[in-house]
């Protein structure tokens, strides 16, 4: 109690607020009380249980109903709002059959049931059935082989037990990547289709009660999901690059290289346990097994099953809801808030609890707008459509408007689905400090510490080693993550290089409900955020991402927070390319002394690796003295005193470099295979989908093996390193002028 205390203390001694004079915080600190004052938690009740009272899928009529609802509601605050409509392919189930044909009979159910504590699980004549979006057509029988998460690693125990899964269709539990990336490998390895089935051990009863006793996966329970190719890139797949505007050229659906060639489709485990029974061949690994009551076999066979997909591959109407408040002095520079608002069903959690709390947040900042304040910048609040797809509302809004975004946009704050628990935020690394000051300044709702607090606690006590848990407590602000993909952003940041946050809430209200009928006003009400505290809680975290970056004088980017970040992901590249010359070393010296075999059960089949090439060194002088030049700089900029109440005269001038100094981050030819992806130092991993990899074009190709394009992406991140230095030492000569 008594650390807490003196915690609490010098927090308020000290508080500051980056990028405002102290006059200027002063107001804002006033601003954001008032703020707070308005919030009311049932708004956020009220909105949810309208726009998730029907399905409100892409192209569904209640999703159009509810964009005409939000921009209705944000006129009604005064905003100038507008639904700007893209025509874009949503495929939609026909046909969808899954059947054993031996060794004995049994027809996949594919169906979640209503339930009568459930009250909107009964509308099926407007649900999407269960399926996997972008699956192609496909028509296919085979044998069926168990390839746990079927990620990379997989494969390779699977070419250890001499099992091919050729001409075969694999089952892969959901879980250890982005579900896209299931097929996508199964497909490189010659499968001919895919079915993804939720384990009990990932969200069923291994982890509580089911659904309608606990929150989690019952026996029919099934994941909805795209499995498009979004690494590649994401949106309308026949529009990349621009707006899918009525009358955009648009490709021919099979020269979209981000559609797989093999169907897919996501399962129950009601549905998966007959399968997964019947297989023969070898016992898994041990790490393979899930909680299903039964011994898992990889197969081949003698399971056959017969998987026939049919879809409709209609254009549909995409609405973006895009509300504006001008800024008082420089209308020009824009703050954009954004949550989608389509779901896969009814999406009480996933999009709606975030998207309640942005409206709330545009509610309250109207009302501020009446009692006389202005905000100093633009502010954009945007409600997506076409997120579940392929994040294609804010793709392709942000497609069609690239140039103006790229002038205009100073940041980028997103969310998503929001729960209880502790603050999550991912993000440009030139945003931490203010996240910092942020989470400092919003008060958790169950125990009263700071929200930075409590997340910190979190931290430290979930850190493996002492050492974590030591830099967890020692550091001052939020370690922010960064972004690989999943959510709206990823067009901003890693298309247009605009600095972007995602925020929210979790980790105390975990289910099983996520892309299924059960994701329901009734189960959030029962186990996420009954009262909407964490609503609230987020409201005024991103509130005042939003108002503090519309309000400061000098915008609060923090050059010192990306480089020590920065420094970091370059050691490990280095590192990691040490480590991988070793185990090539050590496992070469291995395959040729025949410890592989020698360690083996020679009862069962087994077939050792192939050596491996040598590691070669790669000269990482140019990024190693980019990322030097930085630091030095960066030094400097974190001395300079940044806000001051005299000389405005280069004030228009300093913001644009600070906030366009993102941009040096991307390239024009993007990352190789991918150019979609234009950041050099955040990126979605090539076979992770979610999952973000730094440095990314170095990163993948030391994992991949490919050392002379290491090579090349090493001089490309230093060329943007060095360009991101210059737009610094732009800044510090301004602010030594002032
Ligand atoms: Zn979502």
């Amino acid at each position: 109690m008594m650390a807490l205390t003196i915690v609490t203390l010098s927090y308020s001694q000290q508080k500051t607020l980056t990028g405002f004079s102290k006059e200027g915080a002063e107001a804002e600190f006033k601003l954001e009380e008032n703020f707070d004052r308005l919030l009311t938690p049932g708004n956020l009740d009220q909105w949810m249980k309208r726009l998730s009272a029907r399905p409100h899928h892409l192209g569904s009529a209640y999703g159009k109903s509810n964009a005409e609802y939000l921009r209705d509601l944000f006129n009604s605050w005064g905003y100038d709002t507008q639904i700007e409509t893209y025509k874009v392919l949503f495929p939609t189930p026909k046909i969808r059959i899954l059947e054993m044909t031996a060794p004995t009979k049994y027809v996949a159910r594919l169906a979640e049931p209503p339930l009568k504590e459930d009250a909107t699980s009964g509308q099926t004549s407007e649900q999407l059935p269960v399926y996997n979006a972008w699956s192609p057509d496909g028509d296919v029988t085979a044998e069926v082989v168990f390839v746990n998460y079927g990620i990379p690693d997989d494969y390779e125990q699977l070419e250890r037990l001499g099992i091919d899964v050729k001409g075969k269709i694999v089952i892969a539990k959901y879980g250890a990547s982005w579900r896209g990336i299931k097929p996508k490998v199964a497909q490189e390895h010659g499968a001919v289709g895919c079915i993804i089935y939720s384990d009990p051990e990932g969200d069923g009863y291994f982890k509580g009660d089911v659904y309608p006793k606990g929150a989690f996966k019952n026996k029919w329970g099934a994941q909805r999901g795209s499995v498009q190719d979004m690494p590649i890139y994401p949106g309308d797949p026949l529009t990349p690059n621009i707006g899918a505007t009525e009358d955009a050229k648009r490709l021919d659906r099979s020269e979209a290289a981000n559609l797989l060639k093999i169907p897919v489709l996501p399962i129950s485990y009601g549905d998966a346990q007959p399968l997964l029974e019947a297989l023969g061949g070898p016992v898994v690994p041990e790490k393979w097994r899930g909680a299903l009551p039964i011994t898992y076999h990889i197969g081949p066979g003698p399971v056959k099953v017969h998987l026939k997909l049919q879809f409709d591959w209609k254009l549909v109407d995409c609405y973006d809801v895009i509300a504006r408040l001008k800024g008082s002095e420089f209308p020009d520079e824009w703050v954009v808030r954004g949550n989608h608002h389509d779901a896969w069903v009814n999406g009480a959690s996933d999009p709606i609890s975030g998207l309640v709390s942005e409206l709330e947040e545009a509610r309250s900042i109207a009302m501020l707008v009446k009692d006389g304040w202005k905000p100093k910048r633009t502010i954009l609040f945007c409600a997506w459509d076409g997120e579940e797809p392929s994040l294609i509302g804010s793709t392709e809004w942000v497609e069609q408007h690239a140039t103006e975004l790229q002038q205009k946009v100073v940041a980028y704050i997103n969310s998503d689905g929001n729960g209880r628990g502790f603050v999550d935020v991912g993000g440009s690394h030139t945003l931490e400090t203010m996240v910092g000051e942020i989470t400092r300044d919003v008060i958790d709702p169950q125990t009263g510490v700071s929200v930075l607090e409590r997340k910190k606690s979190a931290d430290a006590v979930h850190s493996s080693t002492s050492k974590e848990k030591k830099e967890v407590l020692a550091k001052k602000n939020l370690t922010i993550s960064a972004l690989g993909s999943g959510s709206d952003y990823t067009p901003f940041i890693q298309h247009l290089g605009i600095a972007s946050l995602s925020i929210g809430y979790g980790g105390e209200s975990d289910g099983g409900e996520y892309h299924s009928i059960y994701d329901s006003y009734d189960h959030f009400k029962r186990f996420k955020d009954p009262q909407f505290e964490y609503g609230i809680a987020l409201t005024k975290t991103a509130g005042r991402a939003t108002l503090r970056l519309a309000n400061a004088e000098v915008l609060p980017f923090d050059f010192k927070t990306f480089q020590t970040t920065l420094s970091k992901y370059l050691t490990e590249v280095i590192t990691l390319l040490d480590n991988v010359r070793e185990s090539t070393e050590i496992e070469n010296q291995m395959i040729r002394e025949r410890r592989y075999s020698l360690a083996a059960d020679p009862a069962q089949k087994y077939i050792p690796p192939a050596a491996k090439d040598a590691v070669p060194y790669l000269n990482f002088g140019n990024l190693q003295n980019a990322v030097a030049r930085l630091e030095r700089s960066a030094t400097v900029f974190n001395e300079l005193p940044a806000t001051g109440s005299q000389a405005n005269t280069h004030l228009s001038q300093l913001n644009q470099l600070l906030y366009q100094a993102e941009r040096k981050l991307i390239t024009e030819s993007g990352l190789p295979r991918r150019p979609w992806y234009k950041h050099t130092i955040y990126a979605p991993g090539f076979y992770t989908g979610y999952g973000v990899k730094t440095l990314p074009g170095i990163r993948e190709a030391i994992e991949q093996r490919n050392w002379k394009e290491a090579q090349e992406q090493i001089e490309i991140a230093s060329q943007a390193i060095e360009d991101f230095n210059r737009q610094v030492e732009g800044v510090n000569k301004i602010l030594l002028l002032r």
